[in-house]
């Protein structure tokens, strides 16, 4: 829950508004599409709710705790248990393979899935023994979300996952993305272009000059009824 967030950036002389007072409710297990122009501050909203940043004021609870009270190491421990991140680019190392590449994280996390099981989950089980040079665009990605899910965050955050990618192969991806929420009720939002998600989402905002402006339940995809706080 995230209740009047602002978030301003000091750049010389210049005051830098990105976010004007949001509040915002994340159900869980809800698959929330966030659009708008670019510089409107969907990537500067996603990285506070996700702990990368802090605002200048508001606040953002995680059941029932607030972040923005919480200190460095607080805030570190609840991104890495509970936060999932997915980029444009993929980030992934070169050197190792999809499977290393996804043991990076379940070494260290505290309840992981194996590396199959998440490589799995995003249709790559025929891949895991390939380098990320030796994959496309799209699969490479979807290592990036196998990698963001295999520590089973309650969380995914998604800022532009198909910016790369030609639209056929972002619709794969989003897809994988869907059926992550889907089968592991993975609390999830996803800024992108690619309009084909938001017939995918639960909820569609749209955000204009660092404010919600207005938002778009999809009654055909789940009704507001079934998802639970
Ligand atoms: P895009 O679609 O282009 O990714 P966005 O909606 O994600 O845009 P943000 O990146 O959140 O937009 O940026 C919102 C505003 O805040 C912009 O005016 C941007 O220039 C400014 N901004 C973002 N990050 C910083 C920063 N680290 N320092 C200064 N200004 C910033
Ligand atoms: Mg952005």
């Amino acid at each position: 829950r995230a209740q009047g967030l602002t978030k301003v950036y000091h750049m010389g002389d210049v005051d830098v508004h990105a976010l004007r007072g949001v509040d915002l409710d994340l159900r869980r297990g809800e698959l929330v599409v966030l659009l708008g122009p670019s510089g409107s501050g969907k990537s500067t909203l996603l990285n506070i709710l996700g702990g990368l940043d802090v605002p200048s004021a508001g606040h953002v609870w995680y059941d029932g705790h607030d972040l923005t009270k919480a200190s460095e190491r607080e805030l570190t421990r609840f991104r890495r248990q509970h936060v999932g991140f997915v980029f444009q680019f993929y980030n992934l190392i070169p050197s190792l393979t999809a499977r290393e590449n996804v043991a990076i994280v379940t070494e260290i996390a505290e309840d992981p899935m194996t590396p199959e099981e998440a490589l799995r989950r995003v249709g790559l089980e025929d891949r895991m023994d390939h380098f990320p040079s030796q994959l496309s665009g799209g699969q490479q990605q979807r290592i990036a979300i196998a990698r963001a899910i295999a520590k089973r965050p309650s969380v995914l955050l998604c800022d532009e996952p198909t910016g790369a990618l030609d639209s056929a192969t972002g619709v794969h991806v989003l897809e994988a993305i869907e059926t992550i929420n889907a089968t592991l009720g993975t609390t999830t939002v996803v800024i992108t272009h690619n309009a084909d998600i938001a017939r995918m989402a639960h909820r569609v905002l749209y955000l204009g000059d660092g404010r919600i402006v207005s938002e778009k339940l999809n009654d055909a995809r789940t009704p507001a009824s079934e998802l639970t706080w």
